[in-house]
């Protein structure tokens, strides 16, 4: 195995990928059905020939540019484990700054809160914080019936699935509220950008996740003229934005009625959450 999986590695390094090494010990570790650190003490036995085609078909998908997360069927968000597949958004280390202005700003009002989770995917926002508020309660609302399935497979999961509802609908289209809390993360590149985005986010990851419109505004526009009206009093919104929107989305939810209160920055320090309230 340890030639098959340097040559992997090589490979892989020599398409430009990033971590070729830590990568290819991920897909040998999927074929062997271990954890990738027990590797290290069974490296030395060499891949039976169905294990040596698995991991060759495996590499080559990779090599394709599927993402990892598809080809391994899952990602970490906010700790925990995340089933993704096709048709999902995989989830990110920078949404994860939503979980966090979340976690900073809701205090517990007395009561469970109401959760509310628009184009949820595979609805990483929604369950992180319903693992964090064991009495919260949420709904997740996607256009994909395909993503509601895989947000209601993590739920099972995690053990969320008596906390958590789903619902086919075009944002918040059709939804009474009142909700304590509203978070998403929609699509937002501008379609002319699409086409520059990595290959493996281009070609792979669903343009229905990623493409915001003309400027990458367009969800916004959609979403903050109903925010006032779904969220209970003194509620909170919290968006994912693009490098260069939050000034613009905060904009359209002072329009919207809501208080714009701030921005929480991601790893690399772009404003990556605008956080806003609505009215007491
Ligand atoms: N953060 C994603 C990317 O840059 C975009 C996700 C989105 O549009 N909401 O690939």
């Amino acid at each position: 195995m340890t030639e098959a999986l340097r040559s992997a590695a090589r490979r892989m390094g020599r398409a430009g990928l990033v971590r070729p090494r830590h990568e290819a010990r991920l897909l040998a570790a999927r074929v062997l059905g271990c954890a990738p650190d027990r590797l290290i003490a069974g490296n030395g036995r060499p891949f039976d020939a169905g294990q040596a085609e698995r991991f060759e078909r495996l590499v080559d998908r990779r090599l394709s540019g599927e993402p990892m997360a598809y080809i391994l069927g899952e990602r970490e968000f906010w700790s925990l484990r995340f089933t993704v597949e096709p048709g999902v958004l995989v989830p990110r280390p920078d949404s994860e700054t939503l979980v966090e202005a979340a976690l900073e700003r809701v205090a517990e009002r007395g009561g469970p809160l109401r959760l509310l989770d628009l184009g949820t995917g595979s609805g990483c926002l929604l369950l992180s914080l319903l693992n964090e508020w064991p009495d919260a309660r949420g709904l997740g609302v996607d256009l994909s019936a395909a993503a509601l399935a895989v947000a209601a497979a993590n739920a099972r999961s995690l053990g969320l699935r008596e906390r958590a509802r789903w619902r086919l609908g075009a944002w918040s289209s059709g939804l009474q509220g009142p909700f304590d809390l509203i978070v998403s993360n929609p699509p937002y590149i501008a379609s002319s950008a699409i086409a520059s985005l990595a290959p493996d986010v281009r070609s792979f990851e669903p343009a229905g996740a990623l493409d915001g419109g003309p400027d990458g505004l367009d969800a916004y526009r959609a979403i903050a003229p109903d925010l006032g009206r779904i969220l209970a009093p003194a509620g909170w919104a919290v968006l994912e934005v693009g490098a260069g929107q939050a000034d613009d989305v905060a904009a359209l939810l002072g329009a919207a009625g809501l208080e714009a209160i701030g921005t929480r920055r991601d790893l690399a320090g772009i404003p990556r959450a605008v956080v806003a309230r609505s009215a007491a």
